[in-house]
């Protein structure tokens, strides 16, 4: 059979070649794949060639913000971002669109696209060309969201000081020492609520526009559409969060009674939440982040060699960026570049234990993108954030058994109190996530989102329900600032509740690795190649779990967990 009609594009060598490109250096490509004739013979190979131009495109872009957020001040960096998340991405989407629609109406199918396809089908159906322009104003608020957070210091003892380096304190044994860690920590936020309110009523106004443009009545029913929740419904969602209210939030309550008592206090304030109730003072589990990767390397070597020989290819390509610095932008990622089939690390470690967890929780995610990376096709590996979840606060539960001596994190003892500290905060997280997930749903559905007050007392109410036997009076100004400082309301919204459905896929998979580490982690790591070739349901039962969120799932999770407490000896 001859392909002498199919005169596919030469693509570009590597990513380098669009690192400087404007959008019109990249759409000809485009225009070159979509005038391409298909049918049975070529659309494999242009399927091949689209998949290849994507990955090129996306790593470029990749670069590109990893290069930003590795250093918010540089403006030159910040304005080559933006060329890709405010030019370039939307136009991508809508190339990505155009292309979509030329394969579906070819009729072409295949058993291992069959979720790429529904997913195809779903974009096009929510895409509208009228949102474009609010898709570039909404990455241009979320800039501003991440300029006026990332640039935050704080004075601490004479020093500028950035946040992540004031958290530590919060461990402090000297109360007045994590209360005022507390203070200063929310007092930048308390400072910028008015302009993150005002900025946030933009992104609210904007985010409610696309979803009418694309014919649904508000953008809580659009994100279900635009994040392909194929296997969920917000009906599903109601039950989690009552489930979490009925059944983890007395478990928390349970776990903080018992924090009370041992820290011989009458009411527990939010600043005694974090100190060791033993009064030990925190673990320092390393010095550096030359040392954190070193030690992290040894325990994902514990935990299976493949996992502990991919995490040392990220050491020796320089695809780590760890520790803290001013102008870094906050929090913790793991972006896939796709062309290399290569993940890249960035984190703000200081020290604490909380580090090597989100290091281990990112170090997940590069080893779903190491086992996916074999799919052909880059869209059979774009996998959803409730597998993308998984594999990451399953590596976190995994690996937590390999941190101790010799040569490790902290000693038996201290492991095993970090161990409890680990489980807690499990519990604590699910409350965390039901609480975040139904302020969302209230914003976008209750017809008051536009308003500052209605949503500040809405935060309150909603952490009323979610969160019991913390003490916050005089210390509202300071809760309300908890919501300005979750960065996914402003700039992922609805991207929440998969860390609640992940986090009790990864206790599942953690309790059968008690029984069996090895097969437990074989099953992980093919759970985690099928990439985006199969359904959630499916992709959590090649783990070893079950998905959903119900009562019944959710009682026995929360049973397992102090039922280890108890065993750990739990505070
Ligand atoms: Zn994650």
């Amino acid at each position: 059979m001859s392909h002498s009609s199919l005169a596919l594009p030469v693509l570009p060598e590597s990513p380098a070649d669009f690192a400087e490109a404007s959008w019109d250096a990249i759409h000809p490509w485009y225009d070159a794949l979509a005038s391409v004739p298909l049918d049975g013979d070529s659309v494999g190979p242009w399927l091949a060639a689209w998949s290849r131009l994507e990955e090129l495109v996306t790593e470029a872009a990749a670069e590109a913000m990893i290069a930003y957020t590795g250093d918010t001040r540089d403006p030159a960096k910040e304005a080559t971002h933006l060329r890709f998340s405010a030019e370039i991405f939307p136009q991508l989407e809508e190339q990505g669109v155009r292309l979509a629609r030329r394969l579906l109406e070819t009729g072409f199918n295949r058993p291992d696209l069959d979720v790429v396809l529904k997913r195809f089908r779903a974009q096009i159906e929510i895409f509208r060309e009228e949102n474009l322009p609010l898709f570039s104003e909404l990455e241009e608020l979320s800039a501003k969201y991440q300029r006026l957070t990332g640039g935050i210091t704080v004075e601490w003892e004479g020093e500028t000081r950035t946040l992540p380096q004031i958290g530590p304190f919060l461990k402090s044994p000297d109360r007045t020492i994590r209360e005022r860690a507390f203070r200063t920590m929310g007092a930048p936020y308390i400072g910028l609520r008015a302009e993150l309110a005002e900025l946030f009523t933009k992104m609210y106004e904007l985010r409610q526009r696309v979803a009418r443009n694309s014919g649904f009545a508000d953008f809580e029913a659009y994100s279900y559409a635009a994040k392909c929740r194929f296997d969920y419904t917000p009906e599903d969602v109601t039950r989690f969060h009552d489930a979490v209210e009925a059944e983890v939030v007395p478990a928390v309550a349970r776990i903080l009674e018992r924090r009370r008592v041992t820290l011989g206090l009458d009411v527990l304030r939010p600043w005694d939440l974090d100190v060791d109730p033993a009064g030990r003072p925190p673990l320092r589990p390393f010095r550096d982040s030359a040392e954190l990767v070193e030690k992290a390397s040894r325990v994902f070597h514990a935990v299976a060699p493949e996992l502990g020989t991919e995490f040392d290819l990220l050491r020796g390509e320089r695809l780590l960026d760890l520790e803290s610095r001013a102008g870094k932008a906050p929090g913790g990622y793991c972006e896939t570049l796709h062309f290399r089939g290569r993940p890249f690390i960035h984190m703000n470690a200081v020290g604490l234990l909380d580090d090597v967890n989100t290091l281990l929780h990112e170090a997940g995610h590069s080893f779903h993108a190491f086992a996916s990376h074999r799919q052909p096709l880059v869209w059979q590996r774009y996998v959803g954030s409730e597998s993308a979840e998984l594999a990451s606060m399953t590596m976190e539960l995994l690996a937590a058994p390999y941190l101790a001596e010799p040569g490790g994190m902290a000693s038996p003892d201290e492991l095993r109190l970090a161990r409890i500290e680990h489980l807690e905060e499990v519990l604590m997280t699910l409350a965390h996530v039901a609480a975040v997930d139904a302020f969302q749903r209230w914003i976008y559905t209750s017809g008051q989102g536009h308003d500052a007050v209605a949503r500040d007392e809405a935060w309150q109410r909603i952490r009323d329900r979610f969160q019991s036997g913390v003490d916050w009076s005089g210390l509202e100004d300071e809760r309300l600032a908890r919501w300005y400082r979750q960065l996914h309301i402003f700039l992922y919204p609805f991207y929440y509740i998969e860390y609640g459905l992940a986090q009790l896929g990864a206790l599942q998979i953690w309790r059968r690795s008690r029984t069996d580490q090895a097969v437990a982690v074989r099953d992980y790591r093919e759970a985690l190649a099928l990439g985006c070739t199969v359904g959630l349901p499916e992709m959590y039962a090649r783990a070893g779990a079950r998905f959903g969120g119900d009562r019944e799932l959710i009682r026995e999770l929360v049973a397992l967990v102090e039922e280890e407490l108890a065993v750990l000896g739990g505070s």
